[in-house]
C-alpha cells in the first residue's frame, strides 16, 4: 500500500516535471476562469446594491418631502450666510433675496469641478466644511453673475 502510495507521488511529480508548462497553463486557466467569475459576482453585487440604495433614497425622499425640503434651505442658507449673505458685486448691490442669490465660481471652473465632484452639492459641502472659501468662490446676485460673465465688468461698476 505505501509502496503503491509512493509509486503514484513519483509518477505524478515525473508527470508534472515533464508537463510543467501543461501543468501551469491550467492553473492559469483555472484561475482566469475563476477570476472572470469573482468579477462577475462583485459587478452584480455593486448593481444589485445601486439599485437598492437607489430605491431606498426614492422611499425616503418621498416619505420625507418636507424634512429634505428644509435640509436643503438650511444647508443653501448657511453657504449665503457664510459668503456674506449679499451680493459681493464690487459695484455695491444689495441684493439679499436668497432666490436671486448664486455662489459664483471666479475662475469660470464651475463645470469641470462639478463633474470631478459629481454635482454641485458635493462642492458646497466642501465649502461649508472649509469655511466658506473666498479666494475662489463668491456670492453674487443672478443679474450680477451674468453681467460679469467672460472678465466684463458689471454695470454696477461702470458706475462708479
Ligand atoms: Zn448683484
Ligand atoms: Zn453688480
Amino acid at each position: 500500500m505505501d509502496k503503491e502510495h509512493k509509486k503514484k507521488r513519483e509518477y505524478m511529480r515525473r508527470w508534472y516535471a515533464r508537463n510543467l508548462e501543461h501543468a501551469r497553463e491550467m492553473s492559469r486557466k483555472y484561475s482566469q476562469k475563476h477570476k472572470e467569475a469573482n468579477k462577475q459576482r462583485s459587478r452584480r453585487w455593486n448593481k444589485d446594491n445601486a439599485e437598492y440604495k437607489k430605491a431606498r433614497d426614492k422611499k425616503y425622499a418621498q416619505g420625507h418631502k418636507k424634512e429634505i425640503q428644509e435640509h436643503k434651505r438650511h444647508f443653501r442658507q448657511q453657504l449665503l450666510d457664510g459668503y456674506g449673505g449679499k451680493c459681493q458685486c464690487p459695484g455695491g448691490c444689495d441684493i439679499t433675496e436668497p432666490e436671486f442669490l448664486t455662489i459664483d465660481h471666479i475662475y469660470r471652473d464651475g463645470q469641470q469641478e462639478r463633474k470631478k465632484n459629481k454635482g454641485s452639492y458635493a462642492i458646497y459641502k466642501r465649502l461649508i466644511t472649509e469655511e466658506f472659501p473666498k479666494d475662489r468662490y463668491r456670492l453674487l446676485c443672478h443679474n450680477c453673475n451674468s453681467a460679469k460673465r467672460y472678465g466684463r465688468l458689471c454695470p454696477h461698476e461702470r458706475k462708479h
